[in-house]
Formats: structure tokens, C-alpha cells, sequence
């Protein structure tokens, strides 16, 4: 840097000329207003600038070079690129023009470049946006029979922890409970079970195919249909939209992803069954969520179901969060894949369901139901009181 600055008109470079040592020689440039000069320890050259050609070379484009059609086979450069500013080119003829030609060179290729960075970047951000609607896809890809397979692998693991309350008489009332809410689900492709589970927390969850668990707590809790449908229409949402199967599949990643398009969708079930585990620990996004709570209240609607019961439901269980002597309770014992632990911003979600309610038109019909809810509610405790102690309680 130094030796480049020792004069206005010389510049640090090389030369190639046949006359040197193997054809090469460091030296130095100076410009004159007839010339470009080039001297080294093996002699000297130099070139008109009548006629002279200016290019950039070497790696990157970080040289210059002057070349002349009189003197073939010889070319002087120089990393110093503040010497096509000298004074001698400002009002040279065809300086002018072949500045511009390097401009316009170095302006095209970054151009280029910043192309090319540009449809990277396109292409990563396509990627990225197609990676949900893909999942999607392949889930959608997914026979009815196999997500049946998995919920079942699921439910065995928590029934072999959990009580399922079984009475016939309990079932009974549970199909009047729920029966409104299956015939709103447009979808035919699955058909639902509904258990309850013996556990006083707050909570329900649905597995892929169609099983749904509701905590004895959760009924004990609600003081209508409304509330219970509310929390169900929610996880039922999770079954329709496959938010079990597509959060496993964006688990498993781009084995699943390539296996299915590949066709090897046996190895795709055989490695859902495998990581069917995971379906009990599985948080699904607040998209999901959101996701659930849009399609269950549409589907509240769909059967003429008061969709109030929502909002209040919800209320309740955040209440049942302010309070830390519940909280433990609300979490439950068991590792269950949804409803409560596992929904974030009950808050938000209450604010957003408040604005759906209140652009709904007022309307006072909405159907009722074929059970008293207290009635049920009493039976469920009566048989709760009446069931042996369980295996955990005994020790
Ligand atoms: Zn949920």
C-alpha cells in the first residue's frame, strides 16, 4: 500500500513479456500522457495510449490490465485500481469508452450475482413455504386405517396407566352428549370413540382416527353440554385436520417425506407406529391450535351447538391456571397429548373466540340437548364412588 502511494503516476504491478524470465516480472507502472511505462529489475517496456486496451483480470477482477494490438504476447497490470483515474486517461480519447465498458462489466456481473443470490434465496424461502402444505399433502396420503392403527397403538400405552370408565349406562348418556357434535363434522372418514377416563385434572385429548378421552374432572367441571362440546369440538379438530399425523411426519422429516413420495408408504407406517410414543408428549404449534379452535367452532355451528360453550369453557380452565393450588391438578397425572398443559395464551384465544361471538348474528335457537347434564353429571359420581381403588391408589 505503502510503495503504491510513492507517486501520483507510479503504480505497483507485473508485466508478462516474452523478454523476462519465464515470460513474468514484478515492477512498477507509470503513466504518462503518451504512455504507460512499465519498469523491473529485467527491463522495461512500454506501451502507447493511443490505442490501448483496458480489462479487468486475474481472480475476482481485482486487476487491471493494458494491453496494445502493437505489441502481442505483452500486457502490464496492476491491483491498483485508482490508476484508470489518472489525469492522462481523463481526457483521453477511447479511455472514456472503455471505462464505461468495465463499469458496466463489473455492474452486470454483480447483477448476475445478486441474481443468483436472489433465486437461492427464493428457492430456500419456497422450500420453506411448501414444507407445511407438503406435509399436508403426504398426511393427507395417509389410509384411515393406518391413523386407527396408530391412535389404538397410543390409547393401549395410556389405558395401561389410566382407568376407562366403561359403564354402559355412562356410555349411553355420553353418545347423547356427543351425537350433536359428530353430525356436525362434514368429513365421513372417521368415526369417533369417545372414553372417559377416570382422572379428576381438566382434560381431554383426541388421537389420529377418531379416539377421544375426556377426564371424568373435565365433565365434573362443566356446568352444560356447551362447555364439554367446546373442548371436544376443539380436539376433534386435531383428528380432521390430522394435526397428530402431520406434526409426526415434520417430526420424522425427510425420511417420511421421501418414503411416501417414493411410495414406500409401509415404511412410513411401520416407522409412525414406532414413534407412536411421541404422540403422547406432542405440542402442536399455536397454528394447530388456533387451527382446532376455528375448526371447532365452525363445527359447533355446523350442528346448530351453541358455540358460547366454548368461550366459557375456556374461562374456566383459565381460572383453574391463576390458581397454583389447582394447577397441579390441571396438568394431570398422566402424559396426555392435549388439552390443557399443552395450550399456551388461553387468554388470546378467549379474546379472538369473544370477536367471533360478537359478529355472530343473535340467535336464541340453537338446539338442545337429550340428556340433563346434572343427571349425567350425578351418575358419573355415583360410579367414580363405586369403582374399586386403583392399582396406584392400593399402594
Ligand atoms: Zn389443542
Amino acid at each position: 500500500m505503502l510503495l503504491n502511494m510513492m507517486q501520483d503516476d507510479s503504480f505497483e504491478g507485473g508485466a508478462f513479456h516474452p523478454g523476462f524470465p519465464k515470460g513474468r516480472s514484478s515492477g512498477t507502472l507509470r503513466v504518462s500522457p503518451s504512455h504507460v511505462h512499465f519498469t523491473c529489475g529485467n527491463g522495461s517496456f512500454e506501451l502507447p495510449l493511443d490505442g490501448v486496451q483496458v480489462e479487468e483480470g486475474g481472480a475476482s477482477d481485482r486487476l487491471i490490465f493494458f494491453k496494445h494490438p502493437h505489441n502481442p504476447g505483452c500486457s502490464v497490470y496492476t491491483d491498483n485500481k485508482a490508476i484508470l483515474n489518472h489525469a492522462s486517461f481523463q481526457h483521453h480519447r477511447g479511455m472514456q469508452g472503455q471505462k464505461a465498458a468495465i463499469a458496466k462489466r463489473r455492474w452486470t456481473g454483480r447483477a448476475v450475482l445478486a441474481g443468483v443470490f436472489t433465486t437461492v434465496a427464493l428457492v430456500l424461502v419456497g422450500l420453506w413455504l411448501a414444507k407445511a402444505p407438503m406435509v399436508g399433502v403426504i398426511a393427507g396420503q395417509v389410509p384411515v386405517s393406518w391413523e386407527e392403527k396408530l391412535g389404538e397403538t397410543v390409547f393401549k400405552q395410556i389405558t395401561s396407566r389410566a382407568r376407562l370408565m366403561e359403564d354402559p349406562g355412562l356410555q349411553k348418556q355420553l353418545e347423547l352428549l356427543t351425537g350433536p357434535l359428530v353430525a356436525g363434522v362434514r368429513s365421513e372418514r372417521y368415526k369417533f370413540k369417545f372414553h372417559i377416563v377416570e382422572d379428576a385434572s381438566l382434560n381431554a385429548f383426541a388421537l389420529p382416527g377418531g379416539i377421544v378421552a375426556i377426564h371424568s374432572g373435565l365433565l365434573l367441571r362443566a356446568e352444560s353440554p356447551e362447555e364439554i362440546i367446546g373442548v371436544l369440538a376443539h380436539e376433534i379438530a386435531h383428528v380432521t385436520r390430522q394435526h397428530g399425523v402431520r406434526k409426526m411426519i415434520e417430526t420424522l422429516g425427510l425420511y417420511a417425506i421421501l418414503g411416501a413420495l417414493f411410495g414406500d408408504t409401509e415404511g412410513l407406517m411401520a416407522v409412525l407406529v414406532e414413534n407412536s410414543g411421541a404422540l403422547l408428549n406432542l405440542k402442536f404449534s399455536r397454528d394447530f391450535e388456533r387451527d382446532a379452535d376455528e375448526q371447532g367452532w365452525a363445527t359447533m355451528l355446523a350442528g346448530d351447538i351453541n358455540p358460547r360453550g366454548m368461550i366459557e369453557m375456556f374461562q374456566k380452565l383459565e381460572k383453574e391456571h391463576e390458581d397454583p393450588k389447582k394447577k397441579a391438578g390441571v396438568m394431570g397425572k398422566l402424559e396426555t397429548p392435549d388439552f390443557l398443559s399443552t395450550h399456551p395464551g388461553v387468554k388470546t384465544r378467549i379474546d379472538h373466540l369473544e370477536e367471533k361471538w360478537a359478529k355472530l348474528p343473535k340467535q336464541t335457537g340453537y338446539r338442545t340437548f337429550d340428556l340433563n347434564y346434572k343427571d349425567f353429571q350425578n351418575m358419573l359420581r355415583s360410579r367414580l364412588s363405586q369403582q374399586p381403588p386403583s392399582a396406584k391408589e392400593k399402594k
